[in-house]
């Protein structure tokens, strides 16, 4: 099973990949992530991409498609994978319709969260998380049980470098222009799924849920 969480910065696609991943036992792939991994490791890719990231801009497209292969071509990724922030351009969904095909991988279920953009601003300024267990808080809605420490490890929790307003507002106008054009790549699709994300973590969770469970017993059917 390939799964495709798509949404605007802020539309919680990193707390429903962990919630979905725990659930499945399929690995999540976060480009984000995997970039800022690569930032801190302070190597050469990191160096090449931390300017542009944090700016607001997106990374360069042949970068991210490479750095895709590589991960899915892991063993951990035979029985399925979940992606989180990719494709975010036409392109790298034209390019990841072939990279399916050519390893007889599934056409990916899409699970896109809507929420108004003028709801992200504030959710994405609000956003802290745990620098060890990677944990998502938000001041408003989710705020950890002691203000400034991490639930699961009590460490200082922290806010991205691209979560001030103004990398904020960039990001969002990024995402407008060439993000959200995905969706037309997209929408027709069988297994294509609207997903309202202006509600509580756990109440989206339990739509995907009630997605995917039947889309699981058809294929344990079908095997
Ligand atoms: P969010 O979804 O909250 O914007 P991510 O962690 O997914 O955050 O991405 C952070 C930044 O990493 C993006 O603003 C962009 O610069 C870069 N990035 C992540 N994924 C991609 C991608 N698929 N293509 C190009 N740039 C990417």
């Amino acid at each position: 099973m390939v799964l495709l969480l798509f949404g605007p910065p802020g539309s919680g696609k990193g707390t429903q990949s962990r919630l979905i991943t725990n659930w499945l036992g399929i690995p999540a792939i976060s480009t984000g992530d995997m970039l800022r991994f690569e930032i801190q490791a302070g190597t050469k890719l990191g160096e090449a991409v931390r300017c542009i990231m944090t700016s607001g801009g997106l990374v360069g497209d042949d970068l991210v498609n490479q750095m895709l292969v590589r991960r899915v071509s892991q063993p951990d990724c035979l029985n399925g994978f979940l992606l989180d922030g990719y494709p975010r351009t036409v392109y790298q969904a034209e390019y990841l319709d072939c990279l399916l095909a050519d390893q007889a991988l599934p056409k990916p279920i899409i699970l896109h969260l809507d929420v108004p953009l003028d709801a992200l601003v504030g959710r994405l300024t609000s956003r802290r998380q745990c620098p060890i267990c990677g944990t998502i808080y938000n001041l408003l809605h989710q705020p950890p049980k002691k203000a400034g420490l991490c639930d699961n490890e009590g460490t200082a929790l922290i806010t991205r470098k691209d979560d001030q307003e103004d990398v904020v507002r960039e990001r969002l106008r990024t995402y407008e222009a060439q993000t959200r054009p995905v969706l037309a790549h997209y929408q027709d699709r069988k297994h294509f799924y609207q997903i309202r994300g202006d509600r509580s973590p756990q109440y989206i969770f339990e739509e995907i849920t009630g997605i995917i469970e039947p889309l699981l017993a058809k294929n344990l059917a079908a095997n």
